[in-house]
């Protein structure tokens, strides 16, 4: 008797790889080619908005503000056009996405389309609809146009620093500048000082999902320190320096 069940165990291995395979590049070319997913449009300046439901034009002043806010940006050209597309079906945020997850405000692909995911909006009032029962962490302070321009700040980042940046550089600089940016100068430095050398939890990234701390590292080399972006990104100072830094007030 010859026994079949080495290559019948090969196959079946090769059979799994083969539709993982083809699953993955499935899924590659949705996130690709997104727009036929996306019923509406709408274009304004370098903004191409798509979105799963009607858009409303109050996307404009929304848009505006989005643009006020990349004016705090050392890396933004605002001749480079932006894709945004805003999933108000949780299951697009989650394909979408890439984190498989509905869980969070917005994401930026910066490896392979540079498109800017927003989970669901409410356009005329400025705000991402919170996915809890209760209102989204800070969100006096982080408006829809926060979200989108925090995004385009990632995609920005990726153009001047590469693709593989965030593999690169900290945590700390990868989400502090695209929340430096994103906050368009809606940031109290003194306050948030105080509170992270009180050990406030909003200010730890380890016990809160904002990126306060990160963006208190930021506006200290930016704005006390008075350093510029690509020094900034020449040499991030350590975790540890910059707490001390920042301690010390020197
Ligand atoms: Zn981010």
């Amino acid at each position: 008797m010859i026994s079949t069940t080495r290559p019948r165990r090969r196959t079946v291995l090769m059979a799994g790889v083969i539709s993982i395979a083809v699953l993955f590049s499935v899924y590659l070319c949705l996130l690709i080619w997104a727009k036929p997913m996306f019923e509406y449009r709408t274009v304004y300046g370098i903004y191409q908005v798509w979105s799963d439901r009607p858009i409303s034009p109050a996307i404009r002043p929304v848009l505006d503000d989005v643009t006020r806010r990349l004016k705090t940006s050392a890396v933004h050209d605002a001749s480079v056009p932006v894709e945004i597309y805003i999933c108000n079906a949780p299951w697009r945020m989650w394909l979408y996405g890439m984190k498989f997850s509905t869980r969070y405000g917005g994401v930026a692909d910066v490896w392979l389309t540079r498109h800017v995911i927003i989970r669901a909006a409410d356009i005329a009032a400025n705000r991402v609809v919170s996915p809890w029962p209760y209102p989204i962490p800070d969100e006096q302070h982080r408006p829809l146009s926060y979200f989108i321009a925090h995004e385009i700040t990632h995609v920005d980042l990726s153009r001047r620093f590469g693709r593989t940046m965030v593999a690169r550089y900290p945590e700390w600089l990868m989400e502090g500048y695209p929340d430096y940016v994103g906050k368009g100068g809606d940031f109290d430095f003194d306050a948030n000082r105080a509170k992270f050398l009180a050990g406030a939890p909003e200010l730890s990234r380890a016990t809160s999902s904002l990126y306060l701390g990160y963006h208190l590292r930021v506006a200290y080399l930016l704005d006390k320190k008075h350093w510029t972006l690509d020094r900034i990104f020449a040499k991030p100072p350590s975790d540890v320096e910059l707490d001390s830094w920042l301690r010390s007030g020197r």
